[in-house]
């Protein structure tokens, strides 16, 4: 998956999520990143998140409309993130067999970022420079 979440000079929140799905998927299988809520959300007043990993698990808990609503509820983006990361835990005993993460980023540009399992990176581009962050993860 390759997903992006931007903010304009003028606060403007932008985001987009493209993903060719996962390896060895069934024909006609379709997973959580052309579906808004589960692999991206944006709402101008709070923020944007965008996921990648298990499609399926992302799906069950609609994960990015989560993050979006848990920052509109006052979250920070990496609460958010740390909490629909949580939420699947929960929801699937077998959650050590796939990878889930997830960047947010809100109207002040606080980012956060968080996933099940530790490799997870995402590339920031603010003020001309490029920096690679790798992300915090529960395992
Ligand atoms: N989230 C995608 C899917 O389940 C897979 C990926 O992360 O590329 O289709």
């Amino acid at each position: 998956t390759i997903g992006m979440l931007c903010l304009d000079e003028k606060g403007d929140i932008a985001g987009a999520c493209t993903t060719s799905g996962l390896a060895y998927k069934m024909n006609g299988r379709v997973g959580d990143s052309p579906i808004i809520g589960a692999g991206l959300y944006l709402d101008n007043e709070i923020g944007g998140a965008v996921a990648t990993g298990m499609g399926e698990a992302i799906m069950k808990s609609v994960s990015s409309f989560l993050i979006v609503e848990l920052m509109r509820q006052g979250k920070s983006p990496q609460e958010a993130c740390e909490i629909a990361v949580q939420r699947i835990i929960k929801q699937n005993p077998n959650y050590k067999d796939f990878q889930a993460a997830f960047i947010a980023l809100n109207k002040n540009g606080e980012i956060g970022s968080y996933c099940i399992h530790e490799g997870f990176s995402y590339a920031k581009y603010q003020d001309n420079k490029n920096t690679n962050n790798p992300s915090q993860s529960y395992l």
